[in-house]
This record gives C-alpha cells, sequence and structure tokens, in this order.
C-alpha cells in the first residue's frame, strides 16, 4: 500500500463475504484512485450478482444464531467495535483521506463519528423493548414484541465512507439483523478497513458481509432477492427512486436518506458573527460534498450587505490542499464530474446576474480542485437554487419578510437539513414548525450526532439513522393475542 499505516492488514484489497475475504469470481478489479493526486492506491474486486447472492446467503445462515444472542451479548461485540475502531482512528483517517479526498482532521472527526454510532447502538442494543395493551375482552391478552427484521443490505456512498456504514450496520446488528454492504466504488478501504475490525471485534461469519464491484449488478441483486428484507440506501434521489422501484417486487422494507437542498436563513436579529461561523461549516464542510450541506443562503435586507462582506472575508481564508498537508481546509472534490458541475452551476447564475465575490474557478493545484465559491445577487431562476451543488459554491438570494424566506425555503422537492439564525423565540418558533424539513438546525450549522434522529422528508427519503428512533428502523413489530385465560 502506499498509504503509510501503523497496521498495514486494515488495508485490504478483498471483500469480505460469510466470513472469508475473496476476490471476485472472474478476478475483475476495480482501480481506486486518489482524487488528491490522481495516482492510483490499489483495486477491489469487481463482484456481481453471483458473489452478492452468496453473501445474502452467509447473511441469511448467520441469522438464527446472531437473533438468539441477548442484546447484552450483541452489544458486547458491538462495544469491541466500537473500541478498536477509535483505537485505529489514525489509519482509518489516513485511509479515508487518501481515497476520498477530505482534510486528515476531518477523517478523524468522521471515524470518531462512525464509531460514535457503533457506541450508540451497542447501548441501544439492550433496550429493545416491547407494549403490553389492555384487552377488550376479558379472556385474552395482548402483547407486542419486536423482533429484528432479517437479512438487510445496504448501499452506501462515497462523502461519508466510514459513518454512512456504520450507522446502518450498527443498527441493524444491535437489532439482530446481519447485513450485506455495498460502498462506493470511490472508497471501497474504508468500508473493507470497517470489516477488518468488525472480524477482530468477533462479528461472526456471515452477520456482516462488504461486496465491491458492480453497482447495478449488486444493487439488482440486492433489491430482487426475496431473502433481503430491507435495504438501506444513502446517495442521489435519482439512484433512490429506482432502488425503490426495484424493491416493490419483493415489498422489502427500505430506509432511504436521497439528496437534499438545505436552505441556511439569516435574519435581521439574528448574531452575524454566529451566522458566519455556522454558514462556513455548514457550507464548506468537506469541500461542500455532504447531503446537509447549505445549497442556498437566504439572507434578509438589512444585514444581506454585512453578512456578505463578513462571510467572505471567512471564505477568502479557508486554505486549500491535499488532504494530508498540514492546515488544509478544502481538498479536492470527488472527481471530475464533480469539479464540471461547480463549474456550471457558476457559469449558470453568472449569467442570470449573480454576482462573483470569491473563488469561482478552479484551482492551480489539480484537476479536482476547485475555489471556495460566493456568488450574491442570487436568485430562484438560476439552476443552483433547484439542485444540490454538492460543491464549495455558495449562492446567497436576498429576501424582505419571513413569509417570502419560508416560501423560498420551502420551494423544493427535497427536505433534509435546514438551517436558520435569529433570536425573536416567537419567529424561532414559527419558522421551525414551518420549515418542511426532517432537521432544522437553529443558531448551529452542524448538527449531526447519533443521539439524534437523521434523516428527510419528501424526495429527500423516508427512515431515520442515529437515535433511539434509528433501532426501530430494523425492527418489526409483532402483535401477539392470547386467548383462552
Ligand atoms: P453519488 O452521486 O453520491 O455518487 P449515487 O446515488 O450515484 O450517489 O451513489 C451512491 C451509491 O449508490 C454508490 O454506492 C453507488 O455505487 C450506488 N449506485 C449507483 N447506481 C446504482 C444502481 N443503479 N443500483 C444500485 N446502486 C447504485
Amino acid at each position: 500500500a502506499e498509504i503509510r499505516l501503523n497496521d498495514n492488514s486494515l488495508f485490504k484489497q478483498a471483500c469480505y463475504v460469510g466470513g472469508e475475504w475473496i476476490n471476485a469470481d472472474s478476478k475483475e478489479t476495480i482501480r481506486v484512485d486518489n482524487p488528491a493526486t490522481g495516482e492510483t492506491i490499489g483495486s477491489v474486486p469487481r463482484m456481481g450478482a453471483a458473489e452478492t447472492r452468496r453473501a445474502i446467503a452467509g447473511a441469511y445462515a448467520a441469522m438464527p444464531d446472531w437473533q438468539a444472542k441477548t442484546g447484552k451479548e450483541r452489544a458486547a461485540i458491538l462495544r469491541k467495535w466500537y473500541e478498536l475502531l477509535l483505537a485505529n482512528q489514525e489509519d482509518l483517517a489516513r485511509i479515508m483521506t487518501t481515497e476520498q479526498g477530505k482534510p486528515l482532521a476531518e477523517s478523524r472527526g468522521e471515524i470518531a463519528y462512525a464509531a460514535s454510532y457503533v457506541e450508540w447502538f451497542a447501548e441501544e442494543a439492550k433496550r429493545v423493548y416491547g407494549d403490553t395493551i389492555p384487552s377488550p375482552a376479558g379472556d385474552r391478552r395482548i402483547v407486542v414484541i419486536k423482533q429484528p427484521v432479517g437479512v438487510c443490505a445496504a448501499i452506501t456512498p462515497w462523502n461519508f465512507p466510514a459513518a454512512m456504514i456504520t450507522r446502518k450496520a450498527a443498527a441493524a446488528l444491535a437489532a439482530g439483523c446481519t447485513m450485506v454492504i455495498k460502498p462506493a466504488s470511490q472508497t471501497p478501504f474504508s468500508a473493507l478497513a470497517l470489516c477488518v475490525l468488525a472480524e477482530r471485534a468477533g462479528v461472526p461469519n456471515g452477520v456482516l458481509s462488504c461486496v465491491t464491484g458492480s453497482a447495478s449488478e449488486i444493487g439488482g441483486e440486492m433489491t430482487s432477492n426475496p431473502t433481503v428484507r430491507k435495504l438501506s440506501f444513502t446517495g442521489s434521489t435519482e439512484v433512490g427512486k429506482l432502488l425503490l422501484q426495484q424493491c416493490a417486487t419483493t415489498v422489502k422494507k427500505t430506509s432511504m436518506e436521497l439528496g437534499g437542498n438545505a436552505p441556511f436563513i439569516v435574519f435581521d436579529d439574528a448574531d452575524i458573527a454566529a451566522a458566519v461561523k455556522g454558514a462556513l461549516v455548514a457550507k464548506y464542510r468537506n469541500a461542500g460534498q455532504t447531503c446537509v450541506c447549505a445549497n442556498r443562503i437566504l439572507v434578509q435586507d438589512g444585514v444581506y450587505d454585512e453578512f456578505v462582506s463578513r462571510f467572505a472575508e471567512a471564505v477568502r481564508a479557508l486554505k486549500v490542499g491535499d488532504g494530508m498537508a498540514e492546515g488544509t481546509v478544502i481538498g479536492p472534490l470527488i472527481d471530475q464530474n464533480a469539479v464540471a458541475k461547480a463549474e456550471e452551476h457558476v457559469a449558470d447564475a453568472l449569467a442570470k446576474g449573480a454576482s462573483l465575490v470569491t473563488g469561482g474557478e478552479r484551482h492551480p493545484l489539480g484537476a479536482n480542485f476547485f475555489v471556495p465559491t460566493i456568488l450574491s445577487n442570487a436568485t430562484k431562476d438560476m439552476a443552483i437554487f433547484h439542485e444540490e451543488t454538492f460543491s464549495p459554491v455558495a449562492p446567497v438570494f436576498r429576501f424582505k419578510t419571513e413569509e417570502e424566506a419560508i416560501a423560498m425555503a420551502n420551494d423544493t422537492e427535497f427536505g433534509l437539513a435546514s438551517y436558520f439564525y435569529g433570536r425573536d423565540i416567537g419567529r424561532v418558533w414559527r419558522v421551525a414548525e414551518a420549515l418542511d424539513y426532517g432537521m432544522v438546525g437553529i443558531n448551529e450549522g452542524l448538527i449531526s450526532t447519533e443521539v439524534a434522529p437523521f434523516g428527510g422528508v419528501k424526495e429527500s427519503g423516508s427512515g431515520r439513522e442515529g437515535s433511539k428512533y434509528g433501532l426501530q428502523d430494523y425492527l418489526e413489530i409483532k402483535y401477539l393475542c392470547m386467548g383462552g385465560i
């Protein structure tokens, strides 16, 4: 491996299926490149339907024993996994930055965040409570029990190569389900390293498997195989809709964490320094490549100019560089398509009357780098108002009234994260309730935590991850009616 690691066994170029590390039947592979340098890091198996079928069969075979363990026994294994993730935080972060590009400090943060889901669900594994319901008939008793959904499949994206896996897998395993994961082809090494540590933690063979390769073939098998009872997907709305259709034939449960178009609203009475700080993290974290990134910044008339000028000062200071370099805050985008999309959004906005405040172009550091950008005087007819840019481009829109801000914020088919800054307590409640979003950051730009329910409404998806609700998505409700008493 070209990645300098303390423990080289974390770098795997094979898939983990039914407790074995194997190659594709065809021996074909997919190359993985470093987005900062373009250098090849290594390759992973190019698996398809046949290998996925075997992984699913392994997950099915592992179900009875895993399900029969007590919550406390599953918790002990998850706890061990959590501890191993933290003990190997530095190596996992280096693997992540090398394949994903994000600054090393952010990768370390993501490993801690990914581990926090494992810790949380280890604790929750012991708290799968049922219900007793007073019966309308004296000779009957009504009891509700919770049981694992069964074999689950997960398809995950490249923007959070570790956390998007643990918040699905830890919940599934805690509930007593088994899971087959297909990570994004850009970032498979983080996923495979998580499996090395799961194996080391004592997760039994077949309980967790990971297949890399053809998205359509693996996804096709996961969605059509009747053994799979649930699919959890994080990725684009376009692919999510396709997977939902595919899951319909076998009526699988689904959790869909899809695209966003987050508004970030700044009212006249906001603490502007706090709003600038919040906007920086909400917009530019992971170079703008998160589904909860502020996509549209809406600022009230009275503070518009002040906000834009203070925001611009902060954005000009963001250091762009290779994620491995000391002090880098903005790494490369994932690939050429991502850079092209940023360029198109800027060109479209400028053509329709936006003003370029800062940035707006590719960065000389390399093909995948883009300069952090602010566009002022943005308007609703621009593509960036409607589309998730997934880049370090921040369009700033102007509004006059609270009603106008809410209408603009909700004028999208998406409904994942939203943010607003203001101090008036009445307005805080009104706006929080009026925003058609699954999550609202109020005077706060960084809202993700394992203890709170993450998820969206409208075309941003369904289901919640993390928190006590996250476990319920992997449990079925069974009603027992006992008569003859
Ligand atoms: P992004 O734009 O973030 O890459 P995608 O939705 O394209 O989002 O990808 C998210 C995940 O979905 C990745 O693991 C990708 O390989 C997978 N994927 C893409 N297309 C399909 C498909 N047709 N069937 C199943 N999985 C897919």
